[in-house]
């Protein structure tokens, strides 16, 4: 049986990051939304040119849009013992878009880590973070820097600050997230498939309450 896992919680809390490190140890690959629209836009799809306006303004890209990516996302081989998913679903419409496709590959949402932390700390995050333009990597420039500025550790590719993690954006990113996305905690919760996970811990300490939580279901 397939293992599928949704990372929950609000912009900037440490999705990508946590996705990026589980990944490896749950040998399931970490798939993010977010990164599949940048690779779209860097490559300039039809999908890439849509989705821009929504992401630059920090709105949310178009549900039956967003679905249609991350269902041949998951069509693909390297999704066939599960999957990570980090920044998807975003809405209670593309949550019940994922049960029924996960039961195309007779699967279900397994665990649903919900990573939280006070506004001022993703705000803070969000600010500082810089971003590998070939493999989407993750640093920011005070928590977790890159040994050498501005250059990848693990690709050498250079790093950017994303256009939407701009101040004036991420206060929209955060309010779209407590109006659209936050009804998912109940949603899952109802489901008894939520944990609560101290986002404002050190990356090292929330790997480990995250690693706790698949370990115990596991
Ligand atoms: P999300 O995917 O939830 O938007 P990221 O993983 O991109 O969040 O993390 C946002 C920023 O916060 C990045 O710059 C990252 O390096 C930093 N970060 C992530 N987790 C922590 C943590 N536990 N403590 C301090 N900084 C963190
Ligand atoms: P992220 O990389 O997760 O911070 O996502 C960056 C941006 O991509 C978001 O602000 C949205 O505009 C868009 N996006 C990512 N995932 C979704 C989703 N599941 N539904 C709608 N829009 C999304």
């Amino acid at each position: 049986m397939p293992t599928y896992i949704v990372l929950l919680g609000p912009p900037g809390v440490g999705k990508g990051t946590q996705a990026n490190i589980l990944a490896d140890t749950a040998s399931i690959p970490h798939i993010s939304s977010g990164d599949l629209f940048r690779e779209n836009i860097a490559e300039k799809t039809d999908l890439g040119m849509l989705a821009q306006a929504y992401i630059n303004k920090g709105e949310l890209v178009p549900d039956d849009l967003t679905i249609s990516m991350i269902r041949s996302r998951l069509h693909q081989p390297d999704c066939k013992n599960g999957a990570l998913l980090d920044g998807f679903p975003r809405t209670i419409v593309q949550a019940h878009a994922l049960e029924k496709l996960l039961g195309e590959f007779n699967g279900k949402v397994d665990y649903v880590p919900y990573i939280n932390a006070p506004e001022p700390i993703l705000v803070e995050r969000l600010s500082g973070r810089w971003t590998c333009k070939e493999n989407g990597h993750i640093y920011h420039e005070k928590n977790n820097p890159p040994k050498r500025s501005g250059i990848c550790d693990e690709d050498g590719s250079e790093l950017y600050q994303r256009e939407d993690d701009k101040s004036e954006t991420v206060v929209n990113r955060i309010a779209v997230y407590f109006k659209q996305t936050a009804p998912l905690i109940d949603y899952y919760r109802k489901q008894g498939l939520l944990t609560e996970v101290d986002g404002a811990q050190s990356i090292e300490k929330v790997t480990a309450s995250l690693m706790a939580i698949i370990e115990k279901k596991g």
